[in-house]
């Protein structure tokens, strides 16, 4: 009941949120609104922010240690993370055809009359090779000192892997990081009750300081990709869990909603983290040794939606440039979009980077960012749900193809 009510409170936070948001916007004089931001709106937002990330790191570190020394079996873990990597590749190159098909038939950059693109200071990406040799750490302390994600990943695995090769000796270890760990899980819990102010302050914040005018030219373009992030959510992911993991979408829905307003809120999937595999592992039904290990990794690595908003995003502006992209070229926006993913940090504007490389292969001007950058706080939030659903979705189905999801749980609403 209390449960309940708290996912409640969370949606009408959110609504009343957006609404609050657009009324400041209209109605209230300037000096009002930043006021308001300044002294109330953006303080209780990063209060809620910071609550949920500080257990990010040792969250992460405790359950995929438990998790990978539970397995007992290392083929396994092999055979976990093959099919893992497999659906998240899989689905972002799905995400980014769907995207570019989507962008060739509403045209979202002909006709337009915008000004020409003033200066963008383009942020060198990382060298592809670079991620995969930096996933190993030289210290793990610096790692998580600096919540380097996938170094903190690659130590929780190896630790976990040798905790179960020292067997009994290790076993008054095992058992203060099963503890640290339950008590990382229910701190989520107590933070969350702040949800519903953070949601509400952030939600409304964000519509107070954005204003319709800037986004009007750019509409088109906003729909687009909502269409297809729309599309991913609904026709991918719901016939991903329904032939392939042989589960209840709606139920899947129903359960993971909360999620998806805190992803939305943050526009983060290392902010939201927490709750999500929270949420994998108490309403799902995902045992912690398959979550642990592919929620942090899909948080890192996996992002359908930044990869559909790269794919609208890189025809629109090839469009106002007046290029036409080969199919060659679609084809390298395609594969380097998801390597792209791969590279974007699940931290707030990270994909807009990331689209430097993409564009940056098929010679489209980079200078074309500046024209997306006024609707792109709004789309970030929307596309970091698609993010981080797409990770408990890939879950869910690894987790049913290895028997182990817990079908009962799956089924009980106990949202
Ligand atoms: N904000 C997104 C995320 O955290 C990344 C992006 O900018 O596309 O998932």
């Amino acid at each position: 009941m209390k449960k309940t009510s708290l996912a409640n409170k969370i949606l009408i936070a959110l609504i009343l949120g957006l609404i609050f948001g657009i009324v400041a916007n209209t109605l209230f004089p300037e000096a009002l609104n930043s006021t308001l931001s300044k002294w109330v709106l953006v303080p209780i937002g990063n209060i809620f922010l910071r609550g949920i990330k500080l257990i990010v790191v040792p969250l992460v570190l405790f359950s995929l240690i438990v998790g990978t020394a539970s397995l007992g079996d290392i083929r396994k873990l092999g055979r976990i993370g093959g099919k893992i990597i497999t659906y998240y590749l899989a689905t972002t190159a799905l995400a980014i055809t769907i995207a570019i098909i989507l962008a060739k038939i509403t045209n979202p950059g002909i006709g337009l009359n915008l000004p020409k693109p003033t200066e963008f200071k383009a942020t060198q990406p990382p060298f592809i090779m670079d991620i995969f040799v930096n996933m190993v750490p030289t210290n793990p302390f610096d790692s998580l000192v600096k919540g380097e994600m996938l170094q903190v990943i690659v130590f929780s695995i190896l630790f976990g892997i040798s905790i179960t090769l020292v067997g009994e000796k290790a076993k008054g270890l095992l058992n203060l990081i099963e503890q640290a760990n339950e008590v990382c899980l229910k701190l989520i819990g107590v933070v969350m009750l702040f949800a519903p102010y953070g949601v509400f302050a952030l939600i409304s914040n964000v519509i107070m300081s954005q204003g319709i005018k800037v986004i009007l030219p750019l509409l088109k373009y906003g729909f687009t990709v909502l269409f297809a992030l729309l599309l991913q959510l609904i026709l991918v992911y719901g016939t991903a869990l329904t032939v392939i993991g042989r589960v209840n979408p709606i139920t899947f829905f129903k359960k993971f909603w909360t999620v998806m307003v805190v992803a939305f809120s943050t526009s983060s999937s290392n902010a939201t983290l927490p709750v999500t595999l929270k949420t994998c592992e108490e309403k799902l039904g995902i045992p912690e040794s398959i979550a642990s290990f592919t929620i942090p990794l899909g948080a890192t690595i996996n992002m359908d939606g930044t990869a559909i908003m790269q794919g609208v995003a890189t025809i629109f502006i090839a469009q106002i440039f007046g290029i036409d992209l080969t199919v060659k070229q679609l084809l390298i926006v395609v594969l380097t979009a998801t390597l792209a993913s791969i590279g974007t940090a699940g931290v707030p504007s990270a994909g807009i980077v990331m689209l430097t490389m993409v564009l940056q292969q098929i010679g489209v001007p980079v200078e074309g960012i500046a024209l997306i950058i006024p609707i792109d706080r709004i789309l970030d939030m929307c596309r970091t749900v698609v993010n981080v659903t797409g990770d408990a979705v890939g879950t869910t189905i690894v987790a049913n193809s290895e028997k182990e999801l817990d079908i009962t749980t799956y089924n009980t609403l106990n949202v």
